[in-house]
């Protein structure tokens, strides 16, 4: 099984996905979003594949939805003194360990793919964790007067400055990641993660490569909603959406993924309970509409989730 995932939302149900393939004897594959990753104090920060590594190794500080549990902050408050540091963007110590640790492989030579390996290695993930690709392509957000960082945007303005567009320069020349091709091309199902669309699961089929392995999978594709009651739940993806030009519904986002028979990516679709009007349009599109219910409260409201979307694959047909 392979899941496209960016952090918060991709994490969250990862977890679900794995405990419930595991039961049934199979094994997962996540293809992590890493557009968000930025270079901070020159240390190298990777946003989602960090999420996804604390999420999995049960490490994850599951309040704040980000960062480890029980973490303190002494060493961004003693950057502050130096005047590093901003204060919008706190690292945790023991966060920043992790950042250390990849910085050092990465100047000691080790590539992306394998520092991820060696950060996996650390706890029993259950899971093989692979960022989308090595190559260096974040997201830049264009304001009109300025273009930043997609975090800086993201987390110190909390999206609210209207963008005109996003840009991931040098995505043109990156190649996916070791083993994603042989994982997409092997995997008996593929799901899209409730994860922004245009972020997070955009920009991992924006690798050269990634898409077209995907349709070319006889495996069904299978994607859950993370927009319910048309409100982007956690997070402010609807200000992406509206940046595509797509509208922030469940509709919306299944028309910007597409559907198989019409060239684009969906099977079958997991939407809301409070969105099964939408049920029908939908259908229009050529995918098939499973309502379920969405939120992913706890763990076993999450693992019922997964196992609604093995479910409406194994009745896709591709
Ligand atoms: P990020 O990289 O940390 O922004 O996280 P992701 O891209 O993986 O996921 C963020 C998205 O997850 C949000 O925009 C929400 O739409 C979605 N999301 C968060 N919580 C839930 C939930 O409980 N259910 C569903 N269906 N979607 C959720
Ligand atoms: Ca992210």
């Amino acid at each position: 099984m392979v899941l496209l995932a960016g952090g918060a939302g991709g994490s969250t149900f990862a977890v679900g996905l794995r405990d419930v393939i595991a039961e049934r004897g199979g094994h997962l594959t996540v293809i992590c979003n890493t557009a968000d990753d930025l270079w901070v104090h020159g240390l190298r920060i990777q946003p989602d594949v960090d999420s996804m590594l604390y999420g999995l190794a049960g490490v994850k500080d599951r309040e704040r939805g980000w960062g480890r549990a029980g973490d303190s902050d002494r060493v961004s408050h003693e950057l502050a003194e130096w005047g590093l540091g901003w204060d919008w963007f706190t690292l945790g110590d023991l966060d920043l360990g992790t950042h250390i640790a990849r910085t050092a492989w990465l100047r000691g030579g080790v590539d992306v793919a394998a520092v991820v390996e060696r950060l996996s290695a650390r706890w029993p993930l259950g899971a093989t964790l692979l960022p989308m690709t090595q190559a260096e392509v974040s997201t830049f957000v264009d304001l009109g007067d300025e273009t930043i960082h997609f975090q800086e945007w993201w987390t110190r303005y909390r999206a609210k400055r209207e963008p005109v567009a996003f840009a991931n320069p040098g995505m043109d020349a990156a190649t996916p990641a070791p083993g994603i091709l042989e994982a997409l091309e092997q995997a008996d199902v593929i799901v899209l993660a409730p994860s922004n669309p245009v972020v997070s699961i955009g920009t991992i089929l924006a690798v050269p490569g990634v898409r077209e392995a995907i349709l070319a999978s006889p495996a069904p594709v299978v994607g859950v909603s993370p927009i319910i009651g048309g409100s982007p739940v956690r997070g402010m993806a609807d200000v992406c959406l509206r940046v595509v030009g797509a509208e922030c519904s469940a509709s919306g986002v299944a028309g910007l993924y597409g559907a198989r028979d019409d060239g684009g990516l969906l099977d079958a679709w997991l939407i809301a309970e409070e969105d099964a009007g939408e049920a029908a349009a939908i259908e229009g599109l050529g995918i098939r509409p499973v309502v379920r219910p969405l939120w992913m409260r706890d763990v076993p409201l999450t693992r019922a989730l997964a196992s609604d979307a093995l479910a409406a694959a194994a009745t896709a047909t591709s």
